[in-house]
């Protein structure tokens, strides 16, 4: 049976952001996927994905610091630009489940410039909002874009370059933890490997419960909505930020990113289905909610032109899973909680130094897979409004 150092299973953001980490420390790496390399069936594809330090716990901001530096050498090794800064804003309406106080407190905490601003102040800035009263928002000038589909592509493409030995369209069947490591079989042989770093997102389950071991997730659809602004200067990331609104239901967006529309979504969307359960078919009915809210705050952002279908697999604290499985501490596993993308490198470099270290330096303390089998509270106090599939 062929032999690897590490076997990473998943080539979404995550994993090959960890085959391309193993790859360039020269560790023996196999990675699989089981569909076609670049597929838009999970949670890495299409264009624009938010960067930001902009969160409410300081462990968040510290490993998003992280992350603009792992992106910085990303690029540097790739010679590819992947990230653009286009400054972020985050609405937090008082007396709603978030506080901006928890943004400001951890932002100070860590020492990241940043604003606090009120809905006058917003307008003046960025007249293309329109916000009630009651509203606080954090700004933040390090936020900014970075191309999901572009950046999967470049890991996977210069893990390969290193030695990454890259399985598409092949799905692993099961896992065999023995001795030494595990035994990996997939649906075109098997190889046994050291560790394996399992970057399965919502599919995590089905390889974890043969082997006793489950992680509460949530999957969902998500759907984001390009729409057509009649000024689309006017939403250039010269002169408009990304923005989220963080309250009961929570929305995001983004300037004008390659062509003339800009891009919005609901985050979380509690269309439950899982992704055997896909339907690819957008939600009229979230469609219509985030149309309303889009022309009350953004008035001028136009017609929806285009929806994408996406996928979540959350935890109920929405926070990560990094780390090994208590049963099978050969077996690593990473999940994102449906806001990974900004940490990708991160992440990667992370899961791999557990593979090769055991160790990390970046604190993941409140990570593991304990802590996710018994959530204490993490950055998303939201209870899951638990409803069938919208439609
Ligand atoms: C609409 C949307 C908007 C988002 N916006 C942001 C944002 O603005 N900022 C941000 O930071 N994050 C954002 N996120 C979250 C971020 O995109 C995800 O956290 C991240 O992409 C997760 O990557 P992943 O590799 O864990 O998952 P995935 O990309 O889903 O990868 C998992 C892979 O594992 C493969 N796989 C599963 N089982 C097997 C098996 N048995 N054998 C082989 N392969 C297998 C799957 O086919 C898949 O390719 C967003 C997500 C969505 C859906």
């Amino acid at each position: 049976m062929k032999q690897f150092d590490v076997a990473v299973v998943g080539m979404g953001a995550l994993g090959s952001a960890a085959a391309y980490h193993l790859a360039r420390r020269g560790v023996s790496v196999v990675a699989f996927e089981q569909f076609e390399l670049g597929h838009v069936r999970g949670a890495s594809h299409d264009t624009s994905r938010i960067i930001r330090t902009s969160y409410g716990a300081p462990q968040y901001v510290r490993l998003a610091q992280s992350s603009y530096r792992d992106w910085a050498e990303l690029e540097a090794t790739t010679g590819e630009q992947l990230t653009v800064i286009t400054g972020g804003l985050v609405f937090i309406p008082i007396g709603g489940p978030f506080s901006a106080r928890d943004f400001v407190d951890s932002l100070n905490e860590v020492g990241i410039p940043h604003e606090l601003l009120s809905p006058a102040q917003v307008h003046e800035r960025w007249p293309q909002f329109s916000l009630p009263d009651g509203v606080e928002t954090i700004y933040t000038p390090d936020s900014g874009i970075t191309h999901a589909a572009r950046s999967v592509a470049a890991l996977q493409m210069h893990a390969r370059m290193n030695g990454a030995v890259i399985r598409d369209r092949t799905p692993v069947l099961s896992l065999d933890p023995d001795s030494d490591g595990v035994v990996v079989r997939s649906d075109k042989g098997d190889i046994h490997a050291g560790k394996v770093i399992l970057a399965t997102d919502a599919w995590t389950n089905a390889l974890l419960e043969p082997l006793g071991a489950s992680i509460p997730l949530i999957t969902m659809q998500e759907q984001v909505t390009y729409f057509k602004p009649q000024d689309a200067g006017a939403y250039d990331r010269e002169r408009f930020p990304v923005w989220i609104w963080e309250d009961t239901h929570c929305f995001y967006g983004f300037p004008t990113y390659g062509e003339p529309t800009i891009k919005a979504a609901r985050d979380r969307s509690d269309n439950l289905m899982t992704p055997e359960e896909r339907t690819f078919v957008p939600s009229p009915e979230l469609l219509q909610q985030l149309e309303e809210f889009m022309n009350a705050t953004i008035p001028g952002s136009g017609e929806p032109l285009r929806t994408v279908t996406c996928q979540y697999a959350i935890t109920p604290d929405r926070n990560f899973v990094l780390g090994p499985l208590p049963e099978h501490p050969d077996i690593l596993v990473g999940l994102g909680a449906g806001h990974a993308f900004k940490f990708t490198p991160t992440i990667g470099r992370i899961l791999a130094e557990l593979a090769v270290d055991g160790e990390t330096s970046d604190d993941i303390s409140t990570f593991s897979v304990q802590a996710a089998v018994h959530p204490t509270g993490g950055v998303d106090s939201r209870p899951v409004i638990v409803e069938q599939s919208l439609s």
